[in-house]
């Protein structure tokens, strides 16, 4: 069986004496296995990141050379795109379909991207007062901690690494302990397309052995996390001691608002795609919907129609749209909501079981909605993080707003409306890092994306990763003799 190791130096290290099973969650199989990093093979990590670093065999190689590596890893990544789908789809239960063409050709724009963008980009100088020449000087942060969850793990842990690369970091990547199979993959993709040893660097193992010993390693600078919001917390801390910059890209519980005035067939297919999509485990999810109530009932009815008729099943068939959740735990805190939203007035609309025809393995959720009196419940307030909408109607746009706010998150919003008021309005007030007008979630590098609140700190986006990923200097030449004071020169 094979055995996912630390990747440390160019090398795979033999494996160690803890061993963690790798499921597959669409049949409960153990498929490889995991050998968990401790603190000093962690710590061997770092050293080799910090020698590639210090060595400038990346950080200092010019824009042309990193251009050519990233357009490299695009090319390979394309070419290996069915054998990583493959991976990632018996690693994570993502439907094979949507990891080949939606998910995972991502991974080839993000490179492309930050190819462009290096071959693009200088730094500007400016006079100040005549006096000075002064410009910045824009310095990798040097060795950047990138950890990342299970539930899209190679585009996750490839955006990260494409940023880091891009400022000429050298980095450590943990993805999650459940889902490494993929990203492991793609770590001999990167040195076939020509990333020196020791720029990239893996670690595998659980967030509190593995994850923690990255985060309090002195010769991390910065820290960059994508998962749950405890987690980020912990990870804030664990981080505050070394003054370690950290990026959190934390969970949410984004509102989909529906109003009266929308096309309410586009706002229908983008309400299941918001919360069905990459088997409902995603960030960005619209897990709320907020229906205007003289639209609620036939809306509402076609929503659950549709969701009836999505295909679950084996996400190795081409056919379906919807696989298992992604391990054995998380199935059950997934299901165990159906019952709280019960217990709290809410009525089941559909799904909340497992779905007939799937066999007695894996771990399969109907797409699930149920419909909820108050925005203070339980599955209208945690965050779920599967195929389980919460439906809860109002009346005026003011209410939809409050509803939307009311929440400890602030990632996305979503709203469906024909009217230009509510869409400034919705821009203006409602409290989270992304507002989406009559569109499902758009992703695009050059636009920050992150969340208000506890759904994060910091921005994934050209701008943001620029400065999270860099250290800025300032170098003033004086342009003729400064007004200085002359001190001892007086003395009589
Ligand atoms: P998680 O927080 O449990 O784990 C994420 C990663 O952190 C894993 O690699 C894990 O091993 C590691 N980790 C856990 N504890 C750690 C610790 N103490 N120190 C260092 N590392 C630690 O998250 P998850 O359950 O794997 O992922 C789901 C969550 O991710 C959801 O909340 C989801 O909303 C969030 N998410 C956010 C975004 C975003 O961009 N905002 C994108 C995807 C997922």
């Amino acid at each position: 069986m094979k055995t996912i190791t630390s990747y440390i130096g160019g090398q795979w290290q033999p494996a160690g004496s803890h061993l963690l099973p790798i499921v597959n969650p669409a049949t409960e199989e153990v498929v490889a296995q995991l050998s968990e990093a401790d603190a000093s093979e962690t710590a061997a990590a770092v050293a080799a990141a910090q020698a590639s670093w210090k060595s400038g065999a990346w950080a200092r190689l010019g824009a042309a050379d990193k251009r050519r590596v990233f357009h490299r890893i695009s090319e390979l990544t394309l070419q290996h795109l069915d054998e990583l789908a493959q991976l990632e789809c018996l690693n994570s239960g993502l439907p094979l379909h949507y990891l080949r063409h939606r998910q995972l050709p991502r991974i080839v724009r993000n490179f492309d991207f930050f190819a462009d963008w290096l071959s693009q980009n200088v730094e500007k100088a400016g006079v100040s007062d005549q006096d000075y020449l002064r410009f910045v000087l824009r310095e990798p942060a040097g060795v950047a901690a990138l950890i990342s969850p299970w539930n899209a793990p190679l585009a996750l842990a490839s955006t990260k690494i494409a940023a880091a690369l891009a400022f000429g970091n050298s980095c450590v990547v943990k993805t999650a302990e459940t889902t490494p199979l993929a990203v492991a993959r793609f770590m001999d993709i990167l040195a076939e397309a020509g990333v020196p040893p020791g720029v990239v660097n893996m670690v595998n193992g659980r967030g509190h052995v593995t994850g923690d010993a990255l985060v309090r390693h002195p010769a991390v600078r910065v820290v960059s996390f994508t998962g749950g919001t405890q987690t980020g917390r912990a990870i804030a801390a664990a981080a505050a001691p070394g003054l370690k910059r950290v990026d959190l890209e934390l969970g949410g519980k984004s509102a989909n608002i529906v109003t009266e005035t929308a096309n309410l067939d586009d706002a229908l297919d983008g309400a299941l795609t918001a919360i069905y999509t990459n088997n409902g485990q995603q960030c960005f999810a619209g897990s709320r919907i907020l229906v205007q109530r003289s639209i609620a009932d036939a809306f509402i009815a076609r929503f659950v129609q549709r969701a009836r008729a999505i295909r679950v099943g084996d996400p190795l068939d081409t056919r379906n749209e919807l696989g298992p959740l992604s391990n054995a735990a998380h199935y059950a805190r997934v299901c165990s909501f159906v019952d709280a939203a019960l217990q709290e007035g809410g009525t089941l609309l559909c799904g909340g079981q497992r779905p007939a025809g799937v066999g007695g393995k894996g771990y399969y959720l109907e797409p699930t909605a149920v419909l909820m009196p108050h925005n203070r419940a339980r599955v209208c307030q945690e965050e779920i993080f599967g195929p389980f909408a919460a439906f809860q109607v109002f009346d005026g746009f003011d209410e939809a707003i409050a509803i939307a706010n009311d929440s400890e998150f602030g990632l996305v919003s979503y709203l469906w409306s024909n009217d230009l008021a509510q869409a400034q309005r919705a821009a203006r007030e409602i409290e989270a890092g992304v507002v989406l007008v009559n569109t499902p979630m758009v992703l695009d590098l050059r636009f920050p994306f992150g969340g208000y609140k506890a759904s994060g700190v910091g921005r994934e986006g050209i701008d943001g990763m620029r400065h999270f990923y860099t250290e800025e200097k300032t170098v003033t030449l004086a342009l003729k003799r400064p007004a200085m004071a002359r001190l001892g020169a007086y003395a009589d």
